[in-house]
């Protein structure tokens, strides 16, 4: 059976991968989700025998099939190459039990690179064999990872504009100064005042106001998004918990089939979905431990059934998982109610509205297999400071909220089963926070002089993207309130 791609929210209009790729969201506002779930065909043997690129073609060609194999043989190949700093591209670090699925070393430093590295090409192809003539605008919110990922796998590519939009205040120094220096002829970098969701609900408001749109079209601009909601991004990351199944199966951490744990340290629902994806494709997983920060209205959705937004965004120093409303969910909400769009569609409504709904009984029998509690500051701070004591193995903020809540999990459960921990980004990306929890001196330093800092103290190269952030040019310092986005786009379309 052909796969192809339908809305969440009910919208019976059929799309090919090319049409979902290029289009980001459905008419109706919902997201593309594939007919059905391809299977393995190969042994695990044979899968053992693949690099990254060459697991990564198969997958994705099983999800994408209307792409040549020559077509994206050049999408997996101009995506996974040396800006990677590793030929692995995706390492596994293996501490006793746990195991750290590095997702790290692309090049800007957290795991968003995974897919956005290859999404432009995936689109530049889908485009042409769309034969789509207008030029595509890539528009993106951030809470700090996502924006410059999607600046450097877009910059300079043909028929494509990107903006992205990231709230001032709330990501990190060095993450703040990848955006602001960001190069290329086509690249668009907007501070909003507000926070994350701000910046997410004024992007996707402009996805959905109708009027907006047929106004950029008729200028010759169709807009798409590079956010997770876009299933371009999803699918690639489904590539990286095989490969971290098939690490472990090589270094004898397990045995062939044996089922192992996944912990991820979740935003919008995104990275934690993929392995779900996988899992619907053969992949021996046992739980998703879902790991929030103080953020922790997924948390309370896992053990309660009930998703409430209705609470102060916190800041906290894992500024990427620093989200109220979790997008993928929606997919998710479609799996678990057995593809129920009319009941996807009013939750969705639901949210929108009162900021609250709740699943039913029978829905929840499917989170079983989730695990769901959370980190506070001061245990992510304990986690990093624990693992670099217990090993030496210095790791960032996001993957200690995964570490801590891990720890919760064992401590509560006593599961023995083989662990992959999704280690999300650098502790270099974050280094304040990662000086304090060792307990280095930083308040007479800036975060670009830590840098040096935390790599005396890891015995650590400092990552060739960052080195000499400090002095490059800055060249984006547009600022705008969290109401002007759509005019905000305008402006620098020229329209
Ligand atoms: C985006 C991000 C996350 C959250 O991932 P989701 O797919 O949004 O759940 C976690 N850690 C880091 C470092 C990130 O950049």
């Amino acid at each position: 059976m052909s796969l192809y791609y339908r809305s969440t929210r009910g919208d019976k209009k059929i799309v090919s991968s090319l049409e979902a790729i290029v289009k980001g969201i459905a008419d109706d506002g919902g997201l593309y989700v594939p007919s059905h779930f391809p299977n393995i065909d190969k042994t695990l043997s044979e899968l053992l025998e693949m690099s990254y690129n060459d697991l990564a073609f198969y997958i994705i060609n099983k999800f994408f099939p209307e792409f040549d194999k020559e077509e994206l043989l050049e999408c997996v190949n101009g995506a996974y190459d040396d800006k990677f700093d590793t030929q692995l591209i995706a390492p596994v670090e293996s501490k006793g039990d746990t195991h750290f699925l590095e997702l790290y070393h692309g090049p800007t430093l957290a795991f968003k690179d995974m897919a956005l590295s290859i999404l432009p090409y995936l689109l530049k192809t889908s485009m042409k064999k769309l034969n789509h003539s207008k030029e595509v605008v890539i528009l993106t919110a951030t809470s700090g990872d996502t924006g410059k990922a999607a600046l450097e796998g877009f910059k300079d590519v043909e028929g494509t504009k990107i903006i992205v939009f990231y709230p001032e205040k709330g990501v990190s120094e060095v993450q703040k100064r990848q955006m602001i220096t960001q190069e290329g002829s086509n690249t668009y970098v907007v501070g909003i005042k507000g926070n994350f969701d701000d910046a997410q609900n004024g992007v996707k408001e402009a996805f959905n106001n109708i009027d907006f749109n047929k106004e950029l079209e008729n200028k010759g601009f169709d807009l798409s998004s590079a956010n997770s909601i876009n299933i371009g991004r999803l699918v690639p990351q489904v590539v990286y918990y095989f490969y971290g199944y098939l690490n472990l199966v090589k270094k004898s951490a397990i045995k062939k089939g044996e089922k192992i744990n996944v912990v991820v340290p979740t935003g919008n629902f995104g990275n934690i979905l993929a392995a779900y994806y996988a899992k619907k494709m053969g992949l021996p997983i046992n739980k998703f431990i879902c790991a929030s920060n103080e953020n922790n209205v997924l948390c309370d959705f896992i053990n309660t059934g009930k998703y409430d937004r209705k609470r102060e965004l916190k800041l906290t120093v894992s500024p990427s998982m620093d989200i109220l409303i979790s997008s993928n969910l929606e997919r998710f909400l479609y799996e678990i109610s057995n593809n129920n769009d009319g009941i996807v569609k009013e939750m969705m409504n639901r949210l929108t509205e009162e900021g609250i709904y709740t699943i039913s009984e029978e829905m929840r029998e499917k989170l079983s297999d989730f695990y769901g509690n959370f980190a506070t500051e001061e245990e992510t701070y304990e986690a990093i400071k624990k693992v670099y004591e217990d090993t030496k193995y210095i790791i960032d903020t996001h993957t200690a909220v995964a570490y801590s809540v891990y720890e919760k999990y064992v401590k509560e459960i006593g599961d023995k089963t083989q662990t992959l921990i999704a280690s999300t980004a650098s502790p270099f990306k974050f280094t304040r926070s990662v000086c304090d929890a060792l307990g280095l001196e930083t308040d007479d330093y800036n975060d670009f002089q830590l840098i040096y800092k935390l790599s005396e103290k890891g015995n650590l190269n400092i990552p060739l993207p960052i080195k000499g952030l400090e002095n490059k040019e800055i060249l984006h310092d547009r600022v705008c309130d969290k109401d002007e986005i759509k005019e905000s786009i305008k402006n620098l379309l020229g329209i």
